[in-house]
Order: C-alpha cells, then sequence, then structure tokens
C-alpha cells in the first residue's frame, strides 16, 4: 500500500548515504523482536542506523525529519512518547493500518482487504476528564473541523493513491450529533472533491457487525480516534490477529511505525514464540517511508512468503514455529532470492 505521507514531509535526512532512526523498544516482546529487526537489517545490510533513548524521550533529529521505528509501545519509560500525549504532540494525526487476508492463514473471512485510516491526536483521547464531585466524573470528547477535515482528506488521498474506489466514515452521529455530527460532515465535504472515489457512513455498532459478518464490503474506512482503535483490532482479528499486522502513523514531521494493535504481549515475552511477523512488516513500512523501497521489497517478500508459501507459523496462527525458527526462514527466502545488497 502506498500511504500517503503529507506533502510537507522533506525528504529523509541522509548522513554518507544512511539513515538515523530512533528505535523504542518498548516492554514484553518489544525489546526482542527490536533486535530481530535490527539484526535482519545488518544482514541485509540496509543503510540505516539506529539509536536508542537511554531513558524516557531522547528523539533524533536528522536534518528536519525524525524517524522513529517503535517496536511495541504502552507504559515503559523507552515508549514513553507513543502515549497519547506524545501522538498529540508529535502531531501523528494519521494512523494507517492495511488488514488483508494472506493465503496460508487460516481465518473465519477470506478476501479481506481494508485500509483503516484512524485521527489520531482527538477525539476520546484528549485526556480531558475530571471529577466535578465525587461520584461524577466528566471525560470529554474533542472534534475540530479543522483536524477533522485533515483525516478525511489523508484518507480520500490514500485512497486515490491506491486505486480505491470507496471510502466509509464510521460514526455515532445518531447520538453525538454535534461532535460525530461534524466529522461527518467534515467528510462529506472532502468527498465533494474526490468525485471518482464513492463516500458512504456507518455508524459504529452497525459497523462492528457488518465486520464479522461481511468484512469484503469495506474498502477504505476513516475513523475518529476511538472507533480506530476498536475497528482496527476487530479488523487485526479477522486477518491472523496482532502479530501480522503493521501499523504506521504519520503527521507532517514525524512518523512512526509500529505493531498494528500496539499490543506488548508481555505473557510471551522471552519465550521465542512471538510472531515476528506485524513487526517486521512495520519496518518494511519505514523503509518505503525513507525511499528504500529495494530493501523495503526485499524483507516483505522474504516475510509474506515465510507466512503464505513456506507456511511456518507461530503459535498464534495455530503453528509450532519459534520466533527464531521464522527469522531463520526469512533470512533463507531473501538469500535464495539474490544479491543482498540493493539500489532504492
Ligand atoms: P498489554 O496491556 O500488556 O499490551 P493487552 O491486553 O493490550 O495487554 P497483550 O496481552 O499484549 O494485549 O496482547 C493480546 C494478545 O495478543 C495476547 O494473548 C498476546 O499474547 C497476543 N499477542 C500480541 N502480540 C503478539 C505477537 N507478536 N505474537 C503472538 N501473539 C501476540
Amino acid at each position: 500500500v502506498n500511504l500517503y505521507n503529507g506533502s510537507k514531509i522533506p525528504p529523509p535526512a541522509k548522513y554518507g548515504g544512511r539513515h538515523t532512526v530512533t528505535l523504542i523498544p518498548g516492554d514484553g516482546i518489544g525489546p526482542e523482536l527490536a533486535n530481530h529487526v535490527r539484526e535482519l537489517f545488518r544482514f541485509c545490510c540496509v543503510p540505516v542506523d539506529f539509536e536508542e533513548p537511554l531513558s524516557g524521550l531522547v528523539l533524533v533529529w536528522t536534518g528536519g525529519l525524525l524517524q522513529v521505528l517503535c517496536v511495541t509501545c504502552r507504559l515503559s519509560a523507552y515508549s514513553n512518547c507513543l502515549l497519547p500525549s506524545c501522538r498529540t504532540s508529535l502531531d501523528l494525526y494519521a494512523n494507517v493500518m492495511h488488514c488483508q487476508s494472506l493465503p496460508g492463514v487460516r481465518t473465519r473471512h477470506r478476501n479481506v482487504d481494508i485500509l483503516i485510516v484512524r485521527e489520531n491526536t482527538e477525539g476520546e483521547y484528549s485526556s480531558l476528564e475530571h471529577e466535578n464531585v465525587p461520584g461524577v466524573v466528566e471525560c470529554l470528547k474533542i472534534i475540530t473541523r479543522t483536524k477533522s477535515l485533515r483525516i478525511a482528506d489523508y484518507a480520500f488521498r490514500t485512497a486515490r493513491e491506491n486505486g480505491r474506489r470507496r471510502v466509509t466514515a464510521v460514526h455515532k452521529a445518531n447520538i453525538m450529533s454535534l461532535g460525530d455530527g461534524l466529522f461527518l460532515q467534515s467528510c462529506q465535504e472532502v468527498a465533494s472533491g474526490y468525485p471518482e472515489i464513492s463516500f458512504d457512513s456507518m455508524i459504529v455498532d452497525n459497523t462492528t457487525m457488518q465486520l464479522v459478518s461481511r468484512p469484503q464490503q469495506f474498502d477504505v474506512m476513516v475513523l475518529p480516534n476511538l472507533y480506530g482503535n476498536v475497528v482496527s483490532n476487530v479488523c487485526a482479528g479477522l486477518v491472523g490477529g496482532p502479530g501480522l499486522v503493521p501499523g504506521a502513523n504519520y503527521g507532517e514531521n514525524y512518523a512512526v511505525f509500529e505493531t498494528g494493535t500496539r499490543n506488548t504481549g508481555k505473557s510471551i515475552a522471552n519465550r521465542n514464540v512471538a510472531n515476528p511477523t506485524a513487526m517486521l512488516l512495520a519496518s518494511c513500512q519505514l523503509l518505503d517511508h525513507l525511499r528504500l523501497r529495494g530493501f523495503a521489497h526485499m524483507i516483505r517478500r522474504a516475510v509474506l512468503s515465510t507466512v503464505t508459501e513456506t507456511r511456518l507459523h507461530t503459535a498464534d496462527l495455530g503453528g509450532q514455529g519459534s520466533t527464531l525458527e521464522v527469522l531463520q526462514s526469512i533470512r533463507n527466502a531473501i538469500e535464495s532470492t539474490g544479491p543482498r545488497t540493493l539500489n532504492t
């Protein structure tokens, strides 16, 4: 999928032909997957140097564009930047997840191919809640016209660039007529600038029901923050679960790549059982973003062939393969397809 990066993002910075990327291992299965990405990049001679923040939030500024690769997020000191407030301060407004059925992964539904575009900086994640009096809490959901237009435009542009035919706005405007009403109206406005793409809308509760019964009807979805969170988890489940689907976050100046559902997988940490696919595909999105498309293609092809052809699956996909066995199979696939250094 060709993900629209925002027109104002400058070309990536390069020093001596290499890129500096901040790697935030996070907790749970994060550190081990971080190492696998690092080692696979070295194996493939990818011209990327990873820098890890020593504590808290140290971001690497590389000539106007910060590249961040995150393995898993949530709550560790290293992954602070991925708390909702940090997504907001980096203005990573578009969270994009592509959920596509993979041959070789057994799931209830086939031929799912949904591109989810989630607003990532406002809505229910405004962190504005307070207890007025004991036992009464107000929790504010913020919807703005500017950010709604921005995410809608992102969704339509991405749809156009990928030859997609339809965008569905997901909302609950029948109940939240002002807030979700504004979101919906903004999507409608933007839709009029993309006459070749059809536009429709669906209430979020019906959306989840439709997703689990007939997911093939969806093409591109654009959603406010919380609905986006819920729906993207449903969609990841539809195509095989949290170990498979990568997620990207784009703003005007920053980009973060991570596992799509942002699980930490604490219970399976350091047991050599985690599925590395989502994280490796996220690293391919990073390489696409850096315009290192040859390397992205080489790694992505090897990762996908291990899932779909070799069918070496970890336990989450019903298989018996270990993380390291999957990584070895990916290396074998890379070696069998030719030279390890590629032009971009
Ligand atoms: P946390 O707050 O620790 O992230 P969570 O409930 O959000 O918890 P997890 O427990 O991290 O989510 O993950 C949900 C489920 O998905 C768990 O059963 C976990 O083992 C599984 N899971 C997540 N990532 C992977 C992966 N890469 N490979 C295999 N299973 C995974």
